[in-house]
Protein backbone atom coordinates (compact mmCIF):
# COMPACT_ATOMS: atom_id res chain seq x y z
CA UNK A 1 0.00 0.00 0.00
CA UNK A 2 0.82 3.29 -0.02
CA UNK A 3 0.57 3.98 3.51
CA UNK A 4 3.70 5.24 4.02
CA UNK A 5 3.78 7.88 2.01
CA UNK A 6 0.23 8.55 2.94
CA UNK A 7 1.30 8.28 6.77
CA UNK A 8 1.51 11.99 6.85
CA UNK A 9 3.76 14.01 9.23
CA UNK A 10 4.69 12.01 12.22
CA UNK A 11 2.59 12.30 15.53
CA UNK A 12 3.43 13.20 19.12
CA UNK A 13 1.91 9.59 19.99
CA UNK A 14 3.76 7.51 17.25
CA UNK A 15 7.17 9.50 18.67
CA UNK A 16 6.16 8.46 22.41
CA UNK A 17 4.98 5.20 21.11
CA UNK A 18 8.59 4.82 19.23
CA UNK A 19 11.21 6.55 22.36
CA UNK A 20 9.81 4.62 25.03
CA UNK A 21 10.24 1.59 23.20
CA UNK A 22 13.73 2.59 22.37
CA UNK A 23 14.08 3.25 26.32
CA UNK A 24 13.25 0.20 26.70
CA UNK A 25 15.79 -1.17 24.55
CA UNK A 26 18.49 0.80 26.30
CA UNK A 27 17.79 -0.08 29.23
CA UNK A 28 19.67 -0.08 32.75
CA UNK A 29 23.25 0.79 32.48
CA UNK A 30 24.70 4.51 32.94
CA UNK A 31 23.96 5.38 29.80
CA UNK A 32 20.08 5.60 30.66
CA UNK A 33 20.09 9.18 32.33
CA UNK A 34 21.12 10.99 29.25
CA UNK A 35 19.52 9.20 26.80
CA UNK A 36 16.56 9.46 28.79
CA UNK A 37 16.99 13.13 28.79
CA UNK A 38 17.65 12.82 24.73
CA UNK A 39 14.39 11.30 24.26
CA UNK A 40 12.60 13.38 26.22
CA UNK A 41 14.13 16.09 24.21
CA UNK A 42 12.75 14.40 21.07
CA UNK A 43 9.56 13.65 22.38
CA UNK A 44 8.81 17.23 22.08
CA UNK A 45 9.47 17.81 18.78
CA UNK A 46 5.61 17.53 18.00
CA UNK A 47 5.52 20.56 20.37
CA UNK A 48 8.91 22.19 19.03
CA UNK A 49 8.58 26.00 17.37
CA UNK A 50 7.65 26.18 14.51
CA UNK A 51 10.59 27.52 12.67
CA UNK A 52 9.18 28.16 9.39
CA UNK A 53 6.45 30.51 10.62
CA UNK A 54 8.92 32.01 13.10
CA UNK A 55 11.27 32.55 10.16
CA UNK A 56 8.10 33.42 7.52
CA UNK A 57 8.68 31.18 5.13
CA UNK A 58 5.96 30.35 4.06
CA UNK A 59 4.91 26.26 3.89
CA UNK A 60 4.44 25.06 0.17
CA UNK A 61 2.04 23.01 -1.61
CA UNK A 62 4.84 21.15 -4.06
CA UNK A 63 2.79 20.11 -7.56
CA UNK A 64 6.21 20.69 -9.16
CA UNK A 65 8.39 17.81 -7.99
CA UNK A 66 11.86 16.61 -7.12
CA UNK A 67 13.00 20.48 -7.98
CA UNK A 68 16.04 21.44 -5.41
CA UNK A 69 15.08 24.89 -5.64
CA UNK A 70 11.99 23.49 -3.81
CA UNK A 71 13.55 21.53 -1.33
CA UNK A 72 12.12 18.45 -3.02
CA UNK A 73 11.42 15.44 -1.34
CA UNK A 74 9.96 15.09 2.30
CA UNK A 75 11.20 12.20 3.74
CA UNK A 76 8.71 9.38 4.84
CA UNK A 77 7.75 9.26 8.51
CA UNK A 78 10.13 6.61 8.74
CA UNK A 79 12.99 7.84 7.84
CA UNK A 80 12.15 11.13 9.51
CA UNK A 81 12.21 9.18 12.80
CA UNK A 82 15.56 7.22 11.74
CA UNK A 83 17.08 11.06 11.09
CA UNK A 84 15.68 12.22 14.49
CA UNK A 85 17.15 9.01 16.10
CA UNK A 86 20.62 9.47 14.74
CA UNK A 87 20.75 12.72 16.21
CA UNK A 88 20.83 11.65 19.98
CA UNK A 89 24.29 10.77 19.94
CA UNK A 90 27.78 11.37 18.51
CA UNK A 91 29.69 8.49 16.65
CA UNK A 92 33.12 8.64 14.81
CA UNK A 93 32.29 9.88 11.23
CA UNK A 94 34.59 7.27 8.90
CA UNK A 95 33.03 3.85 11.19
CA UNK A 96 29.72 5.26 10.31
CA UNK A 97 30.72 6.18 6.64
CA UNK A 98 32.12 2.69 6.11
CA UNK A 99 29.26 0.23 7.74
CA UNK A 100 26.73 2.72 5.77
CA UNK A 101 28.53 1.77 2.40
CA UNK A 102 29.03 -1.35 2.85
CA UNK A 103 25.38 -1.89 3.80
CA UNK A 104 24.01 -0.05 0.95
CA UNK A 105 26.11 -1.95 -1.46
CA UNK A 106 24.43 -5.26 -0.12
CA UNK A 107 20.89 -3.87 -0.30
CA UNK A 108 21.84 -2.49 -3.95
CA UNK A 109 23.76 -4.98 -5.41
CA UNK A 110 26.63 -3.33 -6.30
CA UNK A 111 30.62 -4.03 -5.05
CA UNK A 112 30.59 -0.81 -3.01
CA UNK A 113 28.92 2.27 -2.23
CA UNK A 114 29.41 5.76 -0.41
CA UNK A 115 26.67 8.54 0.89
CA UNK A 116 27.61 11.80 -0.35
CA UNK A 117 26.20 14.95 0.12
CA UNK A 118 24.35 14.39 -3.02
CA UNK A 119 24.42 13.78 -6.51
CA UNK A 120 26.66 16.74 -7.71
CA UNK A 121 28.68 15.89 -4.68
CA UNK A 122 29.26 11.79 -5.98
CA UNK A 123 30.33 13.67 -9.18
CA UNK A 124 32.81 15.44 -7.75
CA UNK A 125 34.34 12.42 -5.99
CA UNK A 126 33.98 10.14 -8.67
CA UNK A 127 36.02 12.47 -10.43
CA UNK A 128 38.44 12.67 -8.09
CA UNK A 129 38.59 9.03 -7.47
CA UNK A 130 39.59 8.37 -11.10
CA UNK A 131 42.13 10.92 -10.99
CA UNK A 132 43.51 9.14 -8.49
CA UNK A 133 43.34 5.13 -9.83
CA UNK A 134 44.78 6.74 -13.31
CA UNK A 135 47.72 8.22 -11.77
CA UNK A 136 48.16 6.48 -8.13
CA UNK A 137 47.53 10.49 -7.18
CA UNK A 138 47.57 11.89 -3.84
CA UNK A 139 43.99 13.48 -2.35
CA UNK A 140 45.97 16.64 -1.80
CA UNK A 141 47.60 17.26 -5.12
CA UNK A 142 43.55 17.63 -6.61
CA UNK A 143 42.94 20.08 -8.08
CA UNK A 144 46.39 22.05 -8.13
CA UNK A 145 48.80 19.17 -9.04
CA UNK A 146 46.29 17.84 -12.07
CA UNK A 147 46.83 19.91 -14.80
CA UNK A 148 50.18 17.63 -14.67
CA UNK A 149 48.88 14.44 -14.79
CA UNK A 150 46.60 12.55 -16.67
CA UNK A 151 43.59 14.65 -16.58
CA UNK A 152 41.24 14.27 -19.31
CA UNK A 153 37.54 13.27 -19.50
CA UNK A 154 35.52 12.11 -21.99
CA UNK A 155 31.66 13.37 -22.86
CA UNK A 156 29.27 13.26 -25.13
CA UNK A 157 28.47 17.13 -26.91
CA UNK A 158 24.97 17.03 -26.31
CA UNK A 159 25.65 15.65 -22.40
CA UNK A 160 27.48 19.34 -21.21
CA UNK A 161 25.40 20.06 -18.32
CA UNK A 162 25.17 22.23 -15.79
CA UNK A 163 27.00 19.73 -13.27
CA UNK A 164 30.24 19.83 -15.41
CA UNK A 165 30.95 21.96 -12.49
CA UNK A 166 31.21 19.26 -10.45
CA UNK A 167 34.53 17.02 -12.39
CA UNK A 168 35.86 20.49 -13.70
CA UNK A 169 36.14 21.65 -9.54
CA UNK A 170 38.81 18.80 -10.03
CA UNK A 171 40.73 20.34 -12.11
CA UNK A 172 40.29 17.88 -15.33
CA UNK A 173 39.84 19.03 -18.82
CA UNK A 174 36.71 17.60 -20.66
CA UNK A 175 37.24 16.48 -24.04
CA UNK A 176 33.82 16.33 -26.11
CA UNK A 177 33.18 14.13 -28.76
CA UNK A 178 29.49 14.03 -31.16
CA UNK A 179 29.92 10.57 -33.08
CA UNK A 180 31.34 7.45 -32.45
CA UNK A 181 34.33 7.67 -34.76
CA UNK A 182 35.25 10.64 -32.27
CA UNK A 183 35.02 9.35 -29.48
CA UNK A 184 36.91 6.32 -30.14
CA UNK A 185 39.49 8.61 -31.45
CA UNK A 186 39.10 10.70 -28.12
CA UNK A 187 40.88 8.12 -25.85
CA UNK A 188 44.22 9.51 -25.18
CA UNK A 189 47.03 8.21 -22.23
CA UNK A 190 45.46 11.11 -20.65
CA UNK A 191 41.87 9.75 -20.33
CA UNK A 192 40.95 9.10 -16.92
CA UNK A 193 37.22 9.04 -17.06
CA UNK A 194 34.00 9.05 -19.23
CA UNK A 195 30.55 10.71 -17.80
CA UNK A 196 27.32 9.53 -19.43
CA UNK A 197 24.57 12.02 -18.29
CA UNK A 198 21.75 9.13 -18.19
CA UNK A 199 18.84 11.48 -19.59
CA UNK A 200 19.98 13.14 -21.62
CA UNK A 201 17.72 13.00 -24.80
CA UNK A 202 20.00 14.08 -27.54
CA UNK A 203 23.41 12.01 -28.01
CA UNK A 204 24.41 10.03 -30.81
CA UNK A 205 26.26 7.08 -28.52
CA UNK A 206 23.67 5.13 -26.23
CA UNK A 207 24.50 3.73 -23.13
CA UNK A 208 26.14 0.54 -23.73
CA UNK A 209 28.17 1.17 -26.79
CA UNK A 210 29.54 4.11 -24.14
CA UNK A 211 30.34 1.57 -21.99
CA UNK A 212 31.36 -0.64 -24.24
CA UNK A 213 33.96 1.60 -26.03
CA UNK A 214 35.53 2.77 -23.08
CA UNK A 215 35.77 -0.56 -21.21
CA UNK A 216 37.70 -1.30 -24.23
CA UNK A 217 40.32 1.32 -23.55
CA UNK A 218 39.89 -0.28 -19.96
CA UNK A 219 38.75 3.60 -18.71
CA UNK A 220 35.85 3.83 -16.19
CA UNK A 221 32.30 5.06 -16.93
CA UNK A 222 30.68 7.13 -14.65
CA UNK A 223 26.75 7.79 -15.05
CA UNK A 224 25.41 10.57 -13.60
CA UNK A 225 21.25 9.02 -12.70
CA UNK A 226 20.59 11.38 -10.16
CA UNK A 227 16.89 11.78 -10.88
CA UNK A 228 16.35 8.59 -12.38
CA UNK A 229 14.47 6.87 -9.72
CA UNK A 230 11.79 5.39 -10.30
CA UNK A 231 12.10 2.30 -11.43
CA UNK A 232 13.36 1.10 -8.30
CA UNK A 233 15.13 -1.51 -10.37
CA UNK A 234 17.23 1.16 -11.65
CA UNK A 235 19.60 1.64 -8.31
CA UNK A 236 20.69 -1.75 -9.90
CA UNK A 237 20.52 -1.64 -13.16
CA UNK A 238 23.18 0.65 -14.63
CA UNK A 239 26.07 -1.26 -12.08
CA UNK A 240 24.40 -4.00 -13.26
CA UNK A 241 25.50 -3.01 -16.93
CA UNK A 242 28.96 -2.72 -15.97
CA UNK A 243 29.19 0.93 -15.44
CA UNK A 244 32.21 1.62 -12.91
CA UNK A 245 30.59 4.62 -10.77
CA UNK A 246 26.69 5.63 -10.84
CA UNK A 247 25.91 8.77 -8.69
CA UNK A 248 21.91 9.17 -7.97
CA UNK A 249 20.67 12.21 -5.64
CA UNK A 250 19.10 11.29 -2.43
CA UNK A 251 16.75 14.03 -1.89
CA UNK A 252 14.64 13.25 -4.83
CA UNK A 253 12.60 9.88 -5.79
CA UNK A 254 14.46 8.19 -3.41
CA UNK A 255 12.69 10.86 -0.58
CA UNK A 256 16.25 11.15 1.52
CA UNK A 257 17.40 13.83 2.84
CA UNK A 258 18.10 16.68 0.25
CA UNK A 259 21.75 16.86 1.07
CA UNK A 260 22.53 13.45 1.04
CA UNK A 261 23.38 11.24 -2.36
CA UNK A 262 24.61 7.69 -3.53
CA UNK A 263 28.00 7.10 -5.26
CA UNK A 264 27.50 3.40 -6.29
CA UNK A 265 29.92 0.92 -8.12
CA UNK A 266 33.12 -0.67 -8.51
CA UNK A 267 34.85 -0.96 -4.60
CA UNK A 268 38.37 0.09 -5.57
CA UNK A 269 36.97 3.70 -6.73
CA UNK A 270 34.03 3.83 -3.88
CA UNK A 271 36.84 3.65 -1.33
CA UNK A 272 39.15 6.06 -3.11
CA UNK A 273 36.20 8.49 -3.51
CA UNK A 274 35.97 7.78 0.53
CA UNK A 275 39.39 8.93 0.71
CA UNK A 276 38.98 12.33 -1.11
CA UNK A 277 36.06 13.54 0.92
CA UNK A 278 35.44 14.83 4.23
CA UNK A 279 36.25 14.47 7.62
CA UNK A 280 39.60 14.39 5.59
CA UNK A 281 40.61 18.18 5.52
CA UNK A 282 43.10 18.20 2.73
CA UNK A 283 40.96 17.19 -0.25
CA UNK A 284 38.35 18.15 -2.44
CA UNK A 285 35.42 16.60 -0.91
CA UNK A 286 36.06 18.70 2.58
CA UNK A 287 33.48 20.86 1.78
CA UNK A 288 31.12 17.88 0.63
CA UNK A 289 30.43 16.93 4.25
CA UNK A 290 27.46 14.48 4.69
CA UNK A 291 26.31 15.15 8.65
CA UNK A 292 25.67 11.81 11.03
CA UNK A 293 21.87 12.15 10.49
CA UNK A 294 21.88 12.51 6.88
CA UNK A 295 24.21 9.23 6.50
CA UNK A 296 21.62 7.33 8.16
CA UNK A 297 18.52 9.32 6.91
CA UNK A 298 19.91 7.88 3.45
CA UNK A 299 20.39 4.15 4.38
CA UNK A 300 16.96 4.42 6.06
CA UNK A 301 15.55 5.77 2.55
CA UNK A 302 17.29 3.17 0.71
CA UNK A 303 15.53 0.35 3.55
CA UNK A 304 11.84 2.22 3.08
CA UNK A 305 12.77 2.48 -0.83
CA UNK A 306 13.04 -1.15 -1.24
CA UNK A 307 9.46 -1.76 0.67
CA UNK A 308 7.56 0.69 -2.28
CA UNK A 309 6.35 -0.81 -5.62
CA UNK A 310 6.54 0.90 -8.49
CA UNK A 311 3.15 0.30 -9.99
CA UNK A 312 1.24 0.93 -6.85
CA UNK A 313 2.98 4.20 -6.77
CA UNK A 314 1.80 5.16 -10.09
CA UNK A 315 -1.51 3.92 -9.42
CA UNK A 316 -1.31 6.60 -6.69
CA UNK A 317 0.14 9.31 -8.37
CA UNK A 318 -2.41 8.87 -11.50
CA UNK A 319 -5.40 8.74 -8.48
CA UNK A 320 -4.18 12.35 -7.61
CA UNK A 321 -4.39 13.82 -11.19
CA UNK A 322 -7.83 12.33 -11.96
CA UNK A 323 -8.69 13.94 -8.59
CA UNK A 324 -7.78 17.06 -10.27
CA UNK A 325 -9.02 16.89 -13.84
CA UNK A 326 -12.08 16.13 -12.14
CA UNK A 327 -12.11 19.46 -10.24
CA UNK A 328 -10.76 21.61 -13.64
CA UNK A 329 -12.79 19.43 -16.16
CA UNK A 330 -15.77 22.17 -16.38
CA UNK A 331 -13.50 25.06 -17.30
CA UNK A 332 -14.25 26.15 -20.96
CA UNK A 333 -11.70 24.72 -23.84
CA UNK A 334 -10.23 22.57 -21.39
CA UNK A 335 -8.15 19.80 -22.55
CA UNK A 336 -6.53 17.05 -20.06
CA UNK A 337 -3.35 14.64 -21.22
CA UNK A 338 -0.95 12.65 -18.82
CA UNK A 339 2.21 12.11 -19.91
CA UNK A 340 5.08 10.42 -18.09
CA UNK A 341 8.88 11.23 -19.06
CA UNK A 342 11.37 8.04 -20.35
CA UNK A 343 14.12 8.42 -18.06
CA UNK A 344 14.22 11.26 -15.31
CA UNK A 345 11.15 11.78 -13.21
CA UNK A 346 9.44 9.05 -14.93
CA UNK A 347 6.22 9.58 -13.13
CA UNK A 348 2.32 10.73 -14.38
CA UNK A 349 2.65 14.42 -14.94
CA UNK A 350 -0.80 16.28 -15.24
CA UNK A 351 -1.10 18.96 -18.92
CA UNK A 352 -3.90 21.08 -18.44
CA UNK A 353 -4.24 22.82 -21.86
CA UNK A 354 -6.78 25.16 -22.86
CA UNK A 355 -7.49 28.82 -24.72
CA UNK A 356 -6.81 31.83 -22.10
CA UNK A 357 -8.21 34.08 -24.12
CA UNK A 358 -11.74 32.23 -23.90
CA UNK A 359 -10.71 31.34 -19.72
CA UNK A 360 -9.61 35.54 -19.39
CA UNK A 361 -6.42 34.25 -17.18
CA UNK A 362 -2.94 32.77 -18.86
CA UNK A 363 -1.19 29.28 -17.62
CA UNK A 364 1.58 32.16 -16.21
CA UNK A 365 -0.81 34.09 -14.20
CA UNK A 366 -2.59 30.91 -12.56
CA UNK A 367 1.50 30.18 -11.74
CA UNK A 368 1.49 33.62 -10.00
CA UNK A 369 -1.91 33.53 -7.71
CA UNK A 370 -1.33 30.35 -6.91
CA UNK A 371 2.13 31.27 -5.31
CA UNK A 372 0.69 34.37 -3.07
CA UNK A 373 -2.14 32.35 -2.13
CA UNK A 374 -2.22 30.54 1.31
CA UNK A 375 -1.52 27.47 1.25
CA UNK A 376 1.07 28.12 -1.34
CA UNK A 377 1.01 26.22 -4.38
CA UNK A 378 3.93 25.28 -6.73
CA UNK A 379 2.87 24.58 -10.18
CA UNK A 380 5.81 22.23 -12.11
CA UNK A 381 7.98 25.32 -14.17
CA UNK A 382 7.15 24.20 -17.21
CA UNK A 383 4.24 25.64 -16.67
CA UNK A 384 3.35 28.55 -19.57
CA UNK A 385 6.30 27.12 -21.60
CA UNK A 386 7.48 25.35 -24.19
CA UNK A 387 9.62 23.10 -21.99
CA UNK A 388 11.42 19.86 -21.67
CA UNK A 389 8.20 17.95 -21.82
CA UNK A 390 8.62 18.32 -25.81
CA UNK A 391 4.51 18.65 -27.29
CA UNK A 392 3.03 17.95 -24.02
CA UNK A 393 3.82 21.84 -22.61
CA UNK A 394 3.70 25.34 -24.30
CA UNK A 395 2.44 28.97 -23.54
CA UNK A 396 -1.12 27.48 -23.53
CA UNK A 397 -0.78 24.88 -20.83
CA UNK A 398 -0.29 24.34 -16.84
CA UNK A 399 1.88 21.36 -15.92
CA UNK A 400 1.13 19.27 -12.38
CA UNK A 401 3.56 16.87 -11.12
CA UNK A 402 1.20 14.94 -8.75
CA UNK A 403 4.27 12.07 -6.56
CA UNK A 404 5.34 14.78 -4.03
CA UNK A 405 1.57 15.47 -2.93
CA UNK A 406 1.24 14.77 -0.11
CA UNK A 407 -2.19 13.35 1.84
CA UNK A 408 -4.96 16.18 0.86
CA UNK A 409 -3.13 17.77 -1.15
CA UNK A 410 -4.63 16.72 -4.85
CA UNK A 411 -7.85 18.00 -3.76
CA UNK A 412 -6.42 21.22 -2.79
CA UNK A 413 -4.49 21.68 -5.81
CA UNK A 414 -7.54 21.02 -7.42
CA UNK A 415 -9.79 23.39 -5.88
CA UNK A 416 -7.55 26.60 -6.22
CA UNK A 417 -6.88 25.42 -9.76
CA UNK A 418 -10.60 25.71 -10.38
CA UNK A 419 -11.27 28.65 -8.22
CA UNK A 420 -8.70 30.88 -10.31
CA UNK A 421 -9.23 29.34 -13.51
CA UNK A 422 -13.20 30.59 -12.88
CA UNK A 423 -12.62 33.73 -11.09
CA UNK A 424 -9.99 34.99 -13.56
CA UNK A 425 -10.26 38.75 -12.35
CA UNK A 426 -10.23 38.10 -8.82
C1 LIG B 1 19.48 16.88 -9.45
C2 LIG B 1 20.60 16.47 -10.33
C3 LIG B 1 21.91 16.50 -9.87
C4 LIG B 1 22.28 17.03 -8.51
O1 LIG B 1 21.75 16.26 -7.49
P1 LIG B 1 21.98 16.70 -5.97
O2 LIG B 1 21.61 15.49 -5.21
O3 LIG B 1 21.06 17.86 -5.75
O4 LIG B 1 23.39 17.09 -5.83
C5 LIG B 1 22.92 16.07 -10.71
N1 LIG B 1 22.64 15.62 -11.94
C6 LIG B 1 21.38 15.58 -12.43
C7 LIG B 1 21.14 15.05 -13.81
C8 LIG B 1 20.31 15.99 -11.63
O5 LIG B 1 19.06 15.93 -12.09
Amino acid sequence: MFAMNDAGVLTRRRFLGWSQAALAAVGASGFLASSQQALATVDNAGAADDYYEKLGVAKIINAAGTYTFLTAAVMPPQVQRAVARAALHPVVLNELLTASGEYIARRLRCEGALVTSGASGALTLATAACICSANGAKPEQIPEGVAEMKNEVIVQKAHRYEYDHAMLLCGVRIVEVVTVDDYKRAFSPKTIMTNFFNSAEAGEIDRQTWLDIAHQHSVPCHMDAAADMPPIENLWKYTGMGYDLVCFSGGKGIRGPQNAGLLLGRKHLTDLAATNDSPISDAVGRGMKVAKEQIVGMVAAVDWLLEQNDAQDEAEYTRRTETIIRAVKDIPTMKTDIFTPEIANRVPHLFLAYDPQAVGITPKQVQERLRTQRPRIELNPATGSAGRFGPHSNENTIVVATWMLQPGEAEIVGRHLHDVLSHPHA
